[in-house]
Formats: C-alpha cells, structure tokens, sequence
C-alpha cells in the first residue's frame, strides 16, 4: 500500500487540492478543484494523465461552502483510495509572518499563532486556515503541516525588507515580506535542470496569474521582491491595483466618501486589469479584444509596461541580469505578453527568438544578451516534498 499526502490550496470560492504519493518521484495521482463555494459550486476531478474522473454541479440554492467541499472531497477519495494511505495533509498559508521561515506541523499553538496574522493578509488568511481547524477537529490523527508563501523570502537583506517608517513600526511587523514564495521555490529548484548557469546566476523570475509578482534570484535565494507588507504590492494583476501612491488612499477616504472597506475592495477586487480595462480581470479576454478595444489594449500596455520597469528595479538591486523566467497562467501560455515584456525591457539587451517563443520555450532567447526562459510553476509540488521531507522525520500515523 503507498502513502499519500493531500495538498491543499483554500481561496475564498475555492479549493484546489492535489495527491501525491509520499515517496519516490512524489507522483501526482489526482488533482482538481471546488469552484464557487458559497454560491453556484462545482467539484472537477483529472487523474495523472489529466483525465476527468468526475464532475459535480451544486444547485445555487446548496451553498456549499468550504465544510461541505471538504467532506464532499474526504467521500470521494475514500472511493478512491484504491491501495493508497492517507499520510497528511499539506496547505498553503499565505502568510507566515516574521517567524515562520519554513514548513511547520499544524498544533493548535500554530494555528493560534498564525490566526493572529489575519490583519496582516485579511483576505486570504481566514480561507487558508479553514480547511486546517476543519481537519484538526475532524481527524486530530492526521499531521497537518503548513507551507508559507512568505517563507522562501525569509533571509533577504535586511534593505529589502525596510519601509522608511519610522523603526517602531518595522519593529512591530509593518515590513516587506514578500509572497508567491511556494511558486518562486519551485522554479528555483527547478533552474538548474534547464541551464546550470540559472542556479548560480542573478535572475529575475515573473510569476504573471491572476496574481502577479517578480522575485530577484541570487544562486537561488530571493533578494527582493516586488510584493511587499501585502499581496497588493508591486504589478497591477488581475483584479489588484499593484503599487499605489497612498496619498490615493487617504484621497479615496476623505474626498471620494469611501469606507476603508470600500477603498480595499476597489483596490483589490476592481483594479489591475479588471478596473483598468472595465471588461475583464482574464488575459485571455482581453487578447481576444485588444485589436477593436482600445480599454482592453491600455490594461495590457500597462501591465507590461510596470513589469518592465519593475524588472529594472530588481535588476538594481542583482547588481545585473542574468537571466528572466516566465511562470504562471499568462507567463506560461502568453508568448504576446512575454515578447512585449522582453521588448519593454530592451535596455536589458535580450535577443528575442520568436520561434521559440510562439513555440512556449523553454528557452525564448538567442546567444546574445541575457537569457529568457518559460518554466511551469507548481506550488502545490513544493508543498508536497516539503511535507513528505517533514513527515519522513515523524513516526508514521495509524490513519486509514
Ligand atoms: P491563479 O493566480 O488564479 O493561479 P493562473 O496562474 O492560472 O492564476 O493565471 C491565470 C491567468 O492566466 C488569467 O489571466 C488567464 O487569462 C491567463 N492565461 C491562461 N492561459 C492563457 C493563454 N493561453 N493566453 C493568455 N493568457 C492566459
């Protein structure tokens, strides 16, 4: 019988969740998805050779929410155990603050510790730790281990982390932390596979999803990143606003009439390239316009132009460029946006091969200049050896 571990991946609607087995090559034997929880749910389920095993509509009226998708997930994989032993359950965790530097067992100390990081990342935080008090009440049996996206950024100079605030509040957590860290980990280990000068070099690695960040890599570590105290900071996204003078902030409050609530809903859920294109925070729409629609066509000219010059500023603080990777939804599948970022960048010198590029890499470069890369991302194989790596350490549990 193989062990197995379940990673998952809790957002506000939704639940993405893997199984790997725990040894070996970490094989991915299923992975899927709730979408719409709390409202219109549905339940998809693929096998390792990405072949649908089953798909659920809820009713609206159903309401399944997290508890629900939760149990709906536990029956469906008990009927399909099919020689597999449930081992742990491994989450991602937005947020780990200043002290957790690396994967941790969920206790009920941890979960009180990391309930205290709610203000610090109040819209994905609750969603994060649901599905770990769930589980913990349901099966106290089953090692739960937590895996930060602020964890690989730890150990970036101290310059990196600084606000100019004043010390007291650095001292009390208002700092730099960074995130996307499970995405950015993977690529940093995955580098030197595709070229051993990435492991050694100084690389800029743009994770473009619906969330988007870059990370500067020195001989694998980051040194800075361009999200900071939250996971608004840095590039406009999806539905997020990216880096904004504050003074806009104060203005929305006082002069705009808005709520603090209404300023952060508008700067995460209505922005980026929803609010800038008034049609859709999705790449692919807006390609699917930019030629007739001059709106969709500036969200587009804006997010690449911010990623540019946030490319500059991260090769800065390198010291120099020595490679770019592209990751994530549109990284990976968009060869539009990734040659009119290579193109914005120009005073980096990149020779881009366009057949390479329209062909998705791995390499979009030719020999001259810097070198630019597409490399998947997968945040949920990262939590999966992490936890494997954690609970090889453990006396193996008596669960089913
Ligand atoms: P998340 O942050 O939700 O995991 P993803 O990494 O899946 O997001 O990225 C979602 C983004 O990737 C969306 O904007 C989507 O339109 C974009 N995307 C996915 N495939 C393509 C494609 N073929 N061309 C352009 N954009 C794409």
């Amino acid at each position: 019988m193989s062990r197995v571990v379940l990673v998952l991946n809790a957002g506000s609607s939704s639940l993405k969740f893997q199984v790997f087995e725990a040894e070996g090559e970490r094989r991915r034997i299923y992975r899927g998805l709730f979408e719409g929880l709390g409202g219109n749910a549905h339940f998809i389920v693929r096998d390792s050779a990405d072949v649908q095993l089953s798909k659920v509509d809820w009713p609206p009226g159903e309401g399944l929410g997290h508890e629900g998708a939760l149990r709906h997930l536990t029956e469906w994989l008990s009927d399909h155990r099919e020689g597999y032993r449930m081992v742990g359950v491994g989450h991602r965790v937005v947020h780990g603050g200043a002290d957790f530097s690396r994967p941790v067992l969920i206790t009920p100390e941890v979960i009180a510790a990391l309930e205290k990081l709610v203000p610090l990342a109040p819209l994905h935080q609750p969603h994060n730790l649901e599905p770990i008090r769930i589980i913990a009440s349901r099966r106290p049996d089953l090692p739960q281990v937590a895996c930060f996206d602020t964890a690989f950024h730890h150990g970036q100079p101290e310059i990196a982390t600084l606000f100019a605030l004043p010390k007291a509040m650095h001292e009390s957590g208002v700092r730099r932390y960074g995130f996307h860290g499970l995405s950015y980990a993977y690529v940093a280990s995955a580098m030197p596979d595709y070229d051993p000068r990435l492991g050694s070099g100084r690389v800029v690695v743009a994770h473009l999803g619906n969330g988007a960040s870059l990370c500067a890599i020195s001989a694998g570590r980051s040194i800075a990143s361009t999200m900071g105290f939250s996971a608004i900071d840095g590039l406009p996204m999806g539905t997020r606003c990216g880096a904004l003078d504050p003074a806009v902030v104060f203005y929305m409050i006082r002069e705009m009439g808005l709520s603090p609530e209404e300023a952060e809903r508008t700067l995460y859920t209505q922005s980026g390239l929803l609010g800038v294109s008034g049609l859709s925070n999705d790449m692919r729409k807006l390609r699917a316009v930019e030629a007739t629609n001059a709106d969709a066509r500036r969200a587009i000219d804006l997010f690449v132009y911010r990623i540019a010059r946030e490319i500059g500023s991260l090769t800065a603080a390198l010291g120099g460029l020595d490679a770019l990777v592209f990751t994530a939804g549109i990284g990976e599948n968009d060869a539009t946006t990734r040659a009119a970022v290579l193109r914005a960048s120009a005073f980096a010198g990149f020779e881009l091969d366009e057949a390479a590029n329209a062909s998705g890499g791995p390499r979009i470069t030719g020999a001259a200049g810097p070198s630019a890369w597409v490399i998947p991302t997968d945040e949920e194989r990262t939590i999966a050896q992490d936890m494997t790596a954690m609970l090889d350490r453990m006396p193996l549990p008596s669960a089913s």
